[in-house]
């Protein structure tokens, strides 16, 4: 059962684990692809913001330097005042530039402002010397243009404004550093020949300008790193280039992460959808288990049916058959000896008609635990049907299968204590011993010899046991002959009547026995103390009684003046319908009732049942006289002749020929004749 639940339930698991697993793997890989995206999003968001802010940077100061006023103040001559308060102040003030030089054609400072308060130049060399690069490509590109020496006829810009930007660092900080050459707007100003005059404003990133650029696009965290620190790992970060294209400083902001979000949100729906997948799945195990369960248990029961016996509970002949060709397999490889032992209960149908049914069951039931007790060993016990049982003893010799047929036979003998009381029964047995160099023999050919010798022994007055002897092959192929040739003789109406007279005392003939006799064609007259057996053996003798009755009663017609005695066994007698039947032959044949006489032997009356009872008494009542036969032989008793409507007695013969010989026998008959009875 273990082994079946596993090998149901370890794919099942198998299947739903990795269900599982293949679903969170998928759930996790969707994740990081959600979260790559929003990442590559935000990182194209930062990198255009910082466009933008290079846009927004440039814009700030174009207004000041794309300007006639600004070419006159600052180039045509330098007007400090008017720079002081047109660049430096205002631009400080308007875009919160940090620094602010303005350097003429020859790149010398003109002036130089840091958040709105002048610096001589020397304070700021340095810077001046890290924006030249920024200023020689705003005068490059100045180059390439076509100079501009007055308005244009449509009142347009003249210019268009020449401004280079660059991310630049100073120590740990990081600056937009902005070139813009100063020109004229609508062209009322006229730059001198030869380079123009360039403004370079510098915005530091600080910590005000990255957390309104974070608020802006929604990045919380946002810092600067000084330096390239794009390889570092779990942030998000953008680097910032300078004029040569080298990450002078990085951006770094907390990612935000919707596929992470989302799968932490999802994780507890997914935990319930997983857990209700186990559930379903143990529960469906566990159903498949019973069902399986189920399935296994009525398996073994519909097996265990198929070959045992349900009243008894012991094998049945199916089973008994399969041991038995084990046991001769086995035997052929070894060197022992097995025996077969086929049991009858004798009498039993008496048991059947006495005491019904149950009662036989009951006995069967008994039956099959005595020998249960007797065989605790290796044997089989088996019920074949009927009242007959098997056992298949392996490893068992001649004079071992005589033991234990003789302790069967022992316990089968002692009375049964049923619930009508006990009951005597007794069992006639037959033994097949078959001895190991027998290999060839079959199960089919063992239990017939049994059965064989089971035969003997019941044809020996049963109660005993018998071993098969090969002569009794022949002896019961002679009996079967003969049965069949009973069933041809009574189908050709060659079972005739003789019939004996009896006289009185006086030697007055009052009557005849009517006594069947059969010739038999190849063998001659057969005895009836062997055929009328025979008969009631194979099941014709309701044929045989009904033939010699109709033929006696018919043949009383001839002899209005006597009795006609009609001899009726037990078996025809407890046979419901019998009092019926033998009205119905009456009638056919014509005859009277008051004529006929039914002789019937003590051991119809043994037993003392009702249906045997009730039909003595209908018969009576019909008229028919009774005579009890072969008195004395039995359990002879007078009480019989009070209880049933008993006629005549019949004394043995036994009584009868030694008489004036023997004391004993005259005093039994004596009195008898004495009797005033039914014969006065
Ligand atoms: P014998 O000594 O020759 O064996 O005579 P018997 O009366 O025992 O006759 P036999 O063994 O031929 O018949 C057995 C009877 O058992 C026949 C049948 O009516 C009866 N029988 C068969 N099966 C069952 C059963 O399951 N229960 C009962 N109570 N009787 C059964
Ligand atoms: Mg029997």
């Amino acid at each position: 059962m273990k082994r079946l639940e596993s090998r149901l339930s370890t794919p099942l698991a198998l299947v739903a684990m990795s269900s599982v697993g293949l679903m969170i793997a998928a759930l996790m890989a969707i994740a990081a692809q959600i979260d790559r995206g929003a990442l590559s999003h935000e990182r194209e968001l930062v990198t255009r913001g910082v466009v933008g802010k290079v846009l927004e940077v440039e814009r700030a100061v174009s207004p000041q330097v794309l300007w006639d006023d600004a070419v006159e103040h600052l180039d045509v001559r330098f007007d400090r005042a008017w720079a002081q308060e047109n660049i430096n102040a205002y631009l400080f003030g308007q875009a919160g530039f940090e620094k602010i030089i303005i350097l003429d054609g020859a790149d010398r400072p003109l002036m130089a402002g840091t958040k709105g308060r002048l610096l001589q130049p020397a304070e700021i060399a340095p810077f001046t010397a890290r924006v030249l690069p920024l200023v020689r490509q705003v005068r490059q590109r100045d180059a390439q243009e076509p100079r501009v020496t007055g308005p244009r006829a449509d009142r347009a810009l003249v210019s268009r404004p020449n401004q280079t930007t660059s991310i630049e660092t100073f120590g740990d900080e990081a600056y937009f550093l902005t070139a813009s050459l100063v020109q004229p707007d609508f062209g009322k100003s006229t730059r001198r020949p030869g380079a123009g005059v360039v403004v370079v404003t510098a915005l530091r990133i600080d910590q005000d300008f990255l957390t309104a650029f974070g608020d802006r696009f929604l990045l919380p965290g946002i810092h600067l790193h000084v330096g390239n620190a794009t390889s570092e790992a779990d942030e998000a970060h953008v680097g910032l280039r300078d004029l040569t294209g080298k990450v002078v400083a990085t951006l770094d902001w907390t990612p935000s992460k919707p596929g992470r979000d989302l799968l932490r949100r999802s994780i507890l729906p997914i935990g319930l959808v997983v857990g209700m997948l186990v559930l379903a799945v143990l529960i469906s195990v566990r159903r498949s288990r019973l069902i399986a369960e189920g399935l296994i248990v009525s398996e073994a029961r519909a097996k265990h049916m198929a070959l045992h016996d349900a009243l008894t509970g012991l094998p049945n002949r199916l089973l008994f058959d399969e041991r038995l060709r084990h046991a001769l397999d086995r035997l052929a490889r070894s060197d022992r000896s097995l025996a077969v032992f086929i049991i009858d209960l004798d009498r039993f149908k008496e048991v059947n008609d006495t005491h019904g049914h149950n009662v036989g069951d009951e006995l069967i039931r008994h039956a099959s635990q005595r020998l249960g007790a007797v065989c605790h060993g290796k044997e089989t016990v088996a019920r074949l049907g009927g009242d007959e049982f098997g056992i298949v003893a392996p490893d068992l010799d001649a004079a071992g299968a005589e033991a234990l047929a003789q302790r069967v036979l022992e316990a089968l003998g002692e009375p049964a204590p049923l619930s009508c009381g006990p009951i005597f029964s007794g069992a006639s047995m037959g033994v097949a011993v078959v001895d190991a160099f027998e290999t060839f023999i079959s199960g089919e050919e063992v239990a017939r010899r049994a059965d064989v010798a089971l035969y003997r022994a019941k044809d020996h007055g049963r109660g005993r046991f018998c071993f098969f002897e090969s002569e009794m092959d022949a002896v019961l192929k002679q009996r079967r002959r003969l049965e069949q040739d009973l069933r041809q003789a009574l189908l050709r109406d060659e079972i005739h009547l003789a019939y004996q007279p009896q006289v009185n005392a006086r030697g007055v003939l009052i009557g005849v026995e009517a006594l069947a006799r059969w010739n038999h064609p190849e063998q001659g007259p057969i005895s009836p103390g062997f055929f009328i057996p025979l008969a009631e053996d194979c099941g014709l003798i309701e044929d045989l009684g009904r033939m010699v009755m109709l033929k006696a009663m018919h043949d009383s017609l001839r002899w209005p003046a006597l009795k006609v005695a009609i001899n009726v066994s037990a078996t025809q007698l407890r046979r419901p319908g019998f009092t019926e039947t033998v009205q119905d032959l009456l009638s056919e044949a014509g005859a009277h009732a008051g004529q006929i006489e039914l002789e019937i032997t003590e051991g119809v009356l043994l037993g003392d049942d009702e249906t045997t009872c009730r039909a003595l008494a209908e018969l009576r009542g019909l008229g028919f006289s009774l005579a009890l036969d072969d008195f004395g032989t039995g359990y002879s008793s007078l009480s019989y002749l009070r209880r049933y409507p008993i006629d005549k007695i019949k004394i043995d013969r036994s009584f009868i020929i030694p008489l004036g010989e023997d004391l004993e026998a005259a005093a039994v008959v004596g009195p008898l004749f004495a009797w005033p009875g039914p014969f006065a």
